[in-house]
């Protein structure tokens, strides 16, 4: 049986291609992929291709955008077997973590992918990102999809894609999930890590949950930081504080009382760490003892982009039982490792 994969085009690189008389980058008509990439005809799945009528840099997708990803993967979730949505690079860990906390009950493949040059560059990694995720969006075994979850495909590996940052702007291998083993390789053969794959709650039927709320702020802590620029921004819902190591912030009577301060008057207190691996240990030092103090929620080993995109999906949001921290430091879609204290 060919699966049905919808192809949902959104912009970046890989949508682009050199004019040859200009010298400069334009955007690639997907309405022409399979001319382009006739590679695609041989593929075992169907493709049928749904371009954003204004194709967008990574950039300018937030919130709107992945609603109507959203509702796109839902609208057409009967009749599709997989999703690949290609994405510009620069926000692809935003987008697929906000689509993990969004498509609840997911029992389908989800994949992201896009490409550091663009697809009508000589040495384009444009090909073979589409043509592996392809693969992993129409991958089926005994009637059941192989990943039900929101994945980035990018240079021949599968990650989880609320695992993910973008870590370099210039290798092909711009992705890394430091905190989570990868889902799958793509070699001579290409392998899925079977143990490393998210189910959901089985009785929980496929919808959105599109609530996403832009009253999240993130801070990143550096020494010599005046704390009383924070007396000065507007009351936001929750701030997420980006601190060093472990979990440390620098000790002063200033720290205490001003966090403290923005505490009490309503706003939640996030903190993740700088470290790209690794997490926050609350009392491991002396220094973190501060945010226990004052009731801070830990991170523990989230992405930046997962507790971003967490914390904009849970603040306000009525479908969620029970408190915030208590929702936030739950393990919704595998963004956060069980034991992280
Ligand atoms: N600026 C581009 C984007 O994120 C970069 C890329 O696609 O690689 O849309």
């Amino acid at each position: 049986m060919k699966r049905k994969v919808l192809l949902i085009y959104t912009g970046g690189t890989i949508g682009m291609e050199k004019d040859y008389e200009t010298g400069s980058l334009r955007a690639f008509d997907f309405g022409n992929i399979f001319e382009k990439m006739p590679e695609m005809k041989l593929m075992e799945c169907e493709v049928f291709v749904h371009p954003f009528a204004q194709p967008l840099d990574s950039s300018d997708m937030g919130p709107e955008e992945w609603r109507m990803i959203a509702n796109l993967v839902s609208d057409n979730y009967k009749k599709y077997d997989g999703f690949l949505i290609l994405h510009g690079t620069d926000t692809m860990s935003y987008t697929a973590s906000a689509l993990s906390f969004m498509l609840k009950g997911l029992k389908k493949p989800v994949i992201l992918t896009g490409s550091q040059l663009p697809i009508g560059d000589l040495r384009t990694d444009a090909k073979e990102n589409l043509l592996t995720s392809l693969y992993y969006a129409s991958l089926y075994e005994q009637n059941e999809a192989v990943i039900q979850e929101v994945a980035i495909y990018f240079e021949y590996k599968l990650l989880r894609g609320n695992r993910t940052l973008k870590y370099s702007a210039e290798y092909f291998d711009a992705y890394s999930s430091p905190n989570y083993p990868i889902l799958g390789q793509s070699g001579v053969h290409l392998k899925i890590e079977k143990d490393n794959l998210f189910r959901c709650d089985e009785k929980i039927e496929f919808h959105v949950d599109e609530h996403i709320s832009e009253d999240v702020l993130f801070w990143r802590i550096f020494p010599g930081m005046k704390l009383n620029h924070f007396k000065e921004i507007p009351k936001m819902k929750v701030l997420i504080l980006q601190v060093f190591g472990s979990g440390t912030i620098f000790s002063s009577e200033n720290t205490l009382k001003t966090l403290q301060q923005i505490k009490n008057n309503g706003t939640e207190i996030v903190v993740v760490s700088q470290c790209i691996s690794g997490g926050i240990s609350f009392g491991k030092y002396e220094n973190s003892n501060i945010f226990v103090k004052i009731g801070a929620i830990s991170g523990r080993d989230m992405t930046a982009e997962a507790a971003i995109t967490k914390a904009m999906h849970l603040i306000g949001n009525s479908n969620y039982k029970g408190s915030f921290a208590d929702n936030f430091s739950r393990n919704i879609c595998g963004e956060i490792s069980e034991s992280g204290d």
